[in-house]
């Protein structure tokens, strides 16, 4: 079995860079702040996400202000929806719909690891957005050649990948990230690694859109990996989570 630390309080939280946003002590605060849908927050609730926890209170009003972020905190503290909500409530109207009328396409990337992990992370999204027609993909062969048709790939809004399965999207030329505004890492302590470094490198080329939006999300941040991380990240905020006793 996982021991889980306790998912609120116990945790000592620290921000630092130019302007942190204040952070929330409530979900709701964030419909008042920053207009996150109703949906979104009922969606919590049925899953029964009653209160954020410390990476999720400091991290969703940076992300939701449109700041880059390197969040540090511990294993099983909610990283996951920490930058899941930020993206959905910021991604306005599906894909696949007439009101998208930019016919942008992906605006999101996270990237995970493993393949487990990405799967995870596909289906905590799925339940953050159920009653919305985002199409959320997990990356997979499948998925991969379906994307070969330019008017499946055009209705992808978000997209859940290991860099490997994205990088050879990209190389078939099968893949268009110039309308991507958020990219996420997860795990980055491994994404920065030099086994995946050269592929997060390849993606991080590929995401044109000016004023896009980065994140690395991680346990522990080394701190040859913080560097590198400082280096992809504008003007970032940096959030330590730690328990408290440690
Ligand atoms: P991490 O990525 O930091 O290891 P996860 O995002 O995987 O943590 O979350 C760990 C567990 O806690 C998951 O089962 C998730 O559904 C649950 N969880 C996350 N945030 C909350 C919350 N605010 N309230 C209750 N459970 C939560
Ligand atoms: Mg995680």
């Amino acid at each position: 079995t996982v021991i889980r630390p306790p998912l609120v309080s116990k945790h000592r939280v620290s921000a630092k860079g130019s302007n942190v946003p204040d952070h929330v002590e409530t979900f709701l605060e964030l419909k008042d702040r920053y207009q996150v849908p109703s949906l979104i927050l009922s969606n919590l609730t049925r899953n029964g996400y009653a209160q954020p926890t410390g990476i999720q209170s400091h991290g969703i009003p940076i992300l939701l202000e449109s700041r880059d972020l390197a969040a540090i905190s511990p294993t099983g503290t909610g990283k996951t929806l920490s930058y899941l909500l930020p993206v959905l409530a910021s991604l306005g109207s599906p894909a696949s719909s007439a009101k998208n009328d930019a016919g942008l396409g992906i605006r999101a990337v996270v990237i995970a690891p493993t393949r487990e992990l990405a799967h995870q992370i596909h289906n905590e999204c799925l339940k953050l957005a159920e009653g919305r027609k985002w199409r959320i993909v997990l990356f997979s062969k499948a998925t991969a050649s379906t994307l070969a048709d330019k008017s499946v790939r055009d209705k992808v809004d978000i997209v859940i990948s290991t860099p490997l399965r994205l990088v050879s999207c990209i190389q078939t030329g099968n893949l268009d990230l110039k309308n991507v505004r958020h990219l996420i890492l997860d795990e980055a302590d491994r994404m920065l690694d030099p086994e995946f470094f050269p592929q997060i490198q390849e993606i991080l080329a590929s995401c044109t859109y000016v004023n896009i939006q980065k994140a690395v999300f991680s346990a522990t941040l080394p701190a040859g990996v913080e560097k590198i991380a400082m280096e992809i990240l504008r003007d970032p905020i940096r959030v330590v989570v730690g328990l408290k006793d440690t």
